[in-house]
């Protein structure tokens, strides 16, 4: 060890150095701490079994750490935080790590991003991997790169018996799995892995595929086993993207885990002779919250527990699909033998069976059990879809509502019961023993991620914060917007204001007029719309006369560049007018790169636009990206817009994500489309819209409303409008050569 073996904590307490090591610096005085890349290096290369290397509180920044050495079973190497969460690692740190027997504890990542394809890489590199090795008391939080589209992972795992456990992974935004197991080498398979008691916090909507919570394999190595045991974990409006855990290997345990009001499913994409036990899936009858999806051989479903799931097709609560006989590797294998026991499935929306049921997919389930199961629906609807021959699934002893209009005759009990909901927090039938363990434990919040640290809590809504009251008068609403908190409001007493300068919205913000505060406006947009901003307006008249004559005004736009977080918009009680003083000029329009969970508009009045009211279509690679996950339109009215009201734009064929989703109620449009810079040609222009519902509208004069369909089986209904010297409703089916799937019906067509 030499002339650095000074830098070591010689560790005698190696066993039991998690928890301790407060203690331990403290004994060792600071002569032992690391505190820069040098010595952190030396340390390394002389560490052996036993030997604790501490870095010294404080934040690191582009601090890559490469962690190797043989450690023994009962004396790891171990390199920890003087104090577990005062390490911070910033700028382009990260941590990889290769050998044997090596733990890593209580380190920060966040403020920055990793230079390469993983923040935490079990290898250093491609032959060099970690064995018998753990990470835990660890953070991951908002560390992402400039761009949302950049592709990397925060946890790649590689080797065998390692462990992730008690760890936090918060805010991850850009494109890219959260957590992967890898298995490109034989080397990483049947590895033993286990995921376990961490919490997988908020990932907002990607908006695209590449969204995943957690991956164990890929479809290249499928029919290997992986072996990977995960329990005991939180995920928390794990959104990403339809698959929160994507397990595409063999033998993988995934039990005990809890799933709070996330979209998407545990999907056993590929792999056989996978057991999926004791999770808790808690909706909270949120829009697209799944449960469990079974595809390919041996999978044992037992023992699950799902309330409040409103996810749809095969985001269901519970989803069986066919697949191809002897298909290729990479698609959907057919189940058979699964074992499908003692689940709960209550008050939920969907369960399917032969889901994607096609000429190609046409291999049923076979040889396979549903028993013991518990479906509960209060207002007895069945939810049950069937889309092919059941007959290799045997049905027996599942408990349903007696209410309920049931399909499948043959292994259901209809029964009246009452649910009660224990003091696990899970609802159980009175006096019947059916659905999930009564003695189920449920994973809770508190019992994962690192015990040093608080878990954040939600960012700020509008109206959340303080109120500012404003005058008219000069610079006034920009002085009230510098002094505003995120969630602040600023209040516009009546009067007329002119802002002179683009207002950046940085954070949430509400401007709010009593139906009496007219704004102008001197510059090409009066709002943007920045990473971390939101924006609520209400009771304001804006109007567009002082705006510069420049082609490509907004009222409101996104920031130019990629932002990482999303927003949301949210217009009420307010009047856009005049913005006509050049042609293009918009109320709203959105970058490429960006990306809103929810743009709102509630009696809203635009009058005289020359360009779009909403402008959502800067995604156009045809890559599945987008730019808004849902758009509302409630009781407005919107007259002489010179390009379209809408423009929503979703290309690309993958069936990755639920939106974009179209609402439209109550509202009246005319005159729309006319502009002879209007490439679209229409009045309203849905691409790719998964879910488009429009109903109790007037539409009159106006160029035609046109709907692309691209992947999937979009929802489109139209019903209950009032169509006056309207053309036809255009729909296309883009890739699909059967007849469109559009429901257009009672609705009312005049010529005048
Ligand atoms: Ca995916």
């Amino acid at each position: 060890m030499g002339d650095i073996s000074f830098k070591i904590i010689p560790a005698v307490m190696a066993a039991a150095m998690v928890f301790s090591l407060q203690a331990c610096s403290a004994e060792n005085g600071s002569a032992g701490l690391i505190d820069d890349a040098e010595a952190l290096r030396d340390a390394i290369a002389a560490a052996g079994p036993g030997d604790v290397i501490t870095l010294a509180n404080g934040t690191y920044t582009d601090l890559e750490i490469v962690l190797t050495g043989t450690g023994e079973e009962d004396n790891p190497i171990t390199l920890a935080a003087q104090d577990a969460g005062k390490v911070i690692l910033s700028g382009e740190s990260s941590l990889s790590l290769s050998g044997e027997h090596l733990l890593v504890s209580g380190l920060t990542f966040k403020d920055g991003q990793t230079p390469g394809k993983a923040v935490i890489s079990y290898r250093t590199s491609k032959d060099d991997l970690a064995y018998n090795s753990r990470v835990t008391q660890t953070v991951i939080e908002n560390y992402n790169p400039a761009l949302r589209s950049e592709v990397d992972s925060w946890v790649l795992m590689y080797g065998k018996n390692n462990r992730f456990d008690h760890n936090a992974l918060i805010g991850k935004r850009n494109t890219g799995v959260t957590m992967a197991v890898r298995m490109n080498t034989p080397e990483s398979r049947e590895n033993n892995h286990r995921i376990d008691h961490n919490y997988f916090g908020p990932r907002q909507i990607l908006g695209s595929n590449g969204g995943e919570t957690l991956r164990i394999g890929t479809s290249h190595y499928s029919r290997s086993d992986s072996g990977t045991l995960v329990e005991n974990n939180y995920f928390d409006r794990a959104d990403g993207e339809l698959e929160i855990i994507s397990s595409k290997s063999g033998k993988n345990v995934i039990r005990n885990n809890t799933f709070y009001k996330s979209r998407g499913t545990l999907t056993m994409r590929h792999g056989n002779n996978t057991t999926v036990t004791g999770n808790v899936f808690f909706g909270e009858n949120a829009d697209h919250t799944g449960g469990i999806r079974v595809i390919n051989a041996g999978q044992n479903v037992s023992g699950n527990y799902m309330e409040g799931l409103k996810g749809t097709r095969f985001g269901g609560a519970f989803v069986v699909m066919n697949g191809i006989p002897n298909g290729p590797i990479n698609r959907y294998d057919p189940v058979i033998d699964a074992v499908m026991e003692n689940n709960s499935i209550i008050e939920s929306d969907n369960i399917q069976l032969g889901a994607g049921s096609d000429p190609e997919r046409f291999g049923t389930p076979k040889n396979s059990t549903f028993t013991g199961n518990l479906i509960y629906n209060s207002d007895g609807r069945d939810t049950f879809t069937i889309y092919d021959d059941m007959s290799g699934i045997s049905f027996a002893d599942n408990v349903i509502s007696d209410n309920t209009d049931q399909k499948l005759k043959d292994g259901f009990i209809k029964k009246p019961f009452t649910l009660t909901r224990a003091a696990n927090g899970l609802l159980y039938p009175n006096a019947l023993q059916v659905g999930a363990p009564r003695d189920l434990v449920v994973t809770q919040k508190d019992d994962v991620g690192p015990d040093w640290y608080v878990k954040p809590s939600d960012i700020a809504g509008f109206g959340s914060g303080k109120t500012h009251a404003v005058s008219p008068g000069n610079g006034t609403v920009l002085e009230a917007v510098k002094a505003a908190k995120a969630g602040d409001v600023i209040a516009l007493s009546p009067g007329d204001y002119t802002v002179t300068r683009l207002i950046k919205i940085d954070k949430p913000l509400s401007f709010i007029g009593g139906g009496a505060a007219n704004i102008a406006f001197e510059r090409s947009a009066l709002f943007q719309i920045e990473d971390g901003g939101s924006l609520q307006l209400s009771g304001l008249t804006i109007n567009g006369r002082e705006a510069p004559d420049n082609e490509g005004n907004s009222v409101i736009r996104t920031s130019p560049y990629s932002m990482m977080q999303n927003y949301r918009v949210d217009i009420s009680d307010t009047v856009f007018e005049d913005l006509d003083i050049n042609r293009s000029f918009n109320v709203f329009s959105a970058s490429k790169g960006t990306f809103a969970d929810d743009i709102r508009l509630k009696n809203v009045t635009v009058k005289d636009a020359t360009g779009h009211v909403l402008m959502l279509d800067a995604e156009v690679d045809d890559y599945g990206i987008y730019n808004a996950e849902y758009v509302t339109i409630e009781d407005s009215n919107f007259e002489n817009i010179g390009k379209t009201l809408a423009t929503v734009y979703r290309g690309g064929r993958d069936e990755s994500t639920f939106g974009p989703h179209f609402k439209m109620t109550g509202s009246s449009l005319s005159k729309a489309g006319f502009h002879s810079r209007n490439k679209s040609g229409g009045s309203l222009v849905l691409h790719g819209v998964q879910v488009t519902d429009m109903s109790g509208n007037v539409i009159s004069g106006s160029k035609p409303i046109k709907i692309n369909h691209t992947v999937g089986e979009p929802k489109t209904k139209i019903s209950g409008n009032t169509f006056i010297a309207m053309p036809q409703i255009e729909v296309k089916e883009l890739n699909s050569e059967f007849e469109n799937t559009a429901v257009i019906e009672n609705n009312e067509s005049r010529k005048q």
